[in-house]
């Protein structure tokens, strides 16, 4: 391939204690978390929407944080983002749980959301925390440096109307869902593969009528799917390629072939009775990059202690299933400064789709967060941050460390119910 030598004196716009790049619920956590432990923090999204998938990606919907038996097992800041998702809008919490408890086989905890309200709302929880942002700015490449403890990752070149800047970090938060900060900076990584699947939203004459016949807007909304393909690949068009989402080409083919298949379904329709509501303004990509991590979480860590756990977490599919995420699925030794969270935290098969959906991502970006700010604090590489006190903050900050032993069943299911589109 031809190619040309750029070079570019840039300005160095700012310093932050952590910079977080992207704006999906596991980086809005993280920054958040790092707020709350006295660091500044510069959030970084491309879109001018936060939340990613969660919201521009028109996922919404909580998955189960309960173990389908009554006990609450993924808390912390994934609690406090559910009871914000639905505080100005619509939800779907079970009567039950919004009574505090519920028992052995109810309705598992989780909800439906307002994917742009819950938007709202979490730029205003970043705008109250003090975290600086940037939108439509996308983290372009990183400057690294060999140090004593590894490589160093010196900041961050963004790109945006502004030109291309430059912000120095102490510590850089890859929350980008396709781990693009560590792949620029030579960390190694995994790559995904993906099947043709887009989610909008639809509104008809008939579910406009019901809402307003039961008094809730939710009622108006219908799924209305471009590819269609679920979790596990039903519906994936026979012979149609897996899509990586992690080149220019593969992520407009992908876009482009779903919007196409989307208005192909709508034509059989009476233009008169129905509208799309909003498109996906990000791919509907589950997996596209996530780090090699230290550790990689595998199916069979099944109700697996880890000493280095930061957070329990349960199984949407499968009641009773519970794991725990070892703090080294977010690291990789060598690289002194960092870290990731949410869906590019290393896991493999089924296990990987219990560490990405929304809770597990809120709770792994809370940790992430605090942990910067303990290796800042400490002066340890992020690799290599002292376990205890960093449990022992995330426990302060109400979340589930270790699952007790006794939510073990003696015997349990293996079916996975297929809950579809997660
Ligand atoms: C079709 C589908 C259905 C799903 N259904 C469910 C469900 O029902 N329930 C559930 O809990 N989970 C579901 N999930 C999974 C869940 O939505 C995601 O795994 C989770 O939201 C990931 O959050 P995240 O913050 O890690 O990443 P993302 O949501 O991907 O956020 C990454 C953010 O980084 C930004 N970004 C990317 N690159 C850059 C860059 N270079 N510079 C700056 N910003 C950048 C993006 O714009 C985005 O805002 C579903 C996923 C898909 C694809």
């Amino acid at each position: 391939m031809k190619e040309i030598l750029f070079t570019q004196k840039v300005p160095v716009k700012g310093k932050y204690d952590v910079i977080v790049a992207g704006g999906g619920v596991a980086g809005i956590a993280a920054a958040v978390a790092a707020r709350r432990a006295g660091k500044s923090v510069l959030l970084v999204e491309k879109t001018i929407t936060p939340g990613g998938l969660a919201t521009i990606g028109l996922v919404n919907f909580f998955v189960p944080m309960c173990n389908g038996r009554g006990t609450v097992i993924i808390k912390g800041m994934a609690e406090e983002f559910l009871r914000l998702s639905v505080k100005y809008g619509f939800d779907t919490i079970p009567e039950c749980w919004k009574n505090g408890t519920a028992g052995a086989d109810k309705p598992r905890y989780m909800t439906h959301y307002s994917p742009q309200i819950f938007a709202l709302a979490l730029t205003e929880l970043m705008a109250e925390e003090g975290v600086d942002l940037r939108y439509d700015s996308v983290v372009a490449n990183v400057e690294m440096e060999q140090r004593n403890e590894g490589m160093h990752c010196c900041g961050i070149y963004t790109e945006s109307k502004s030109g291309r800047e430059f912000f120095e970090g102490g510590i850089i938060i890859d929350a980008t869902g396709d781990a693009d900060v560590l792949f620029r900076a030579h960390v190694p990584t995994v790559q995904g593969r993906n099947f043709f699947t887009c989610i909008a939203k639809l509104l008809t004459l008939d579910s406009c009528r019901m809402a307003a016949e039961k008094g809730n807007i939710r009622e108006c909304y219908r799924a209305c799917f471009g590819g269609n393909a679920t979790l596990y690949g039903h519906n994936h068009p026979q012979g149609m390629k897996l899509f990586t989402g992690t080149s220019a080409e593969d992520v407009t083919e992908f876009t482009v072939l779903n919007q196409r298949e989307m208005l192909r379904k709508l034509k059989g329709d009476d233009r008169n009775t129905r509208e799309v509501v909003t498109l996906p303004t990000m791919p509907n990509f589950r997996t596209t990059r996530r780090i090699d991590g230290n550790v990689t979480l595998q199916e069979s860590d099944t109700f697996r202690h880890f000493e280095d756990s930061v957070g329990a977490i349960c199984d949407f599919d499968r009641r009773d299933f519970l794991y725990e995420i070892p703090y080294g699925t977010m690291v990789r030794d060598g690289f002194d400064n960092l870290i990731t969270a949410g869906r590019s935290t290393s896991g493999e098969g089924y296990a990987w789709d219990v560490l990405r959906v929304i809770p597990p991502a809120i709770l792994s970006g809370q940790a992430a967060g605090v942990a910067a700010a303990q290796a800042l604090d400490t002066k340890r590489p992020i690799f290599a941050v002292e376990i205890a006190p960093l449990q022992e903050t995330l426990a302060r900050q109400n979340v589930m460390i270790h699952f007790d032993d006794s939510l073990i069943p003696e015997k349990v299911g293996s079916a996975k119910e297929d809950t579809g589109h997660i």
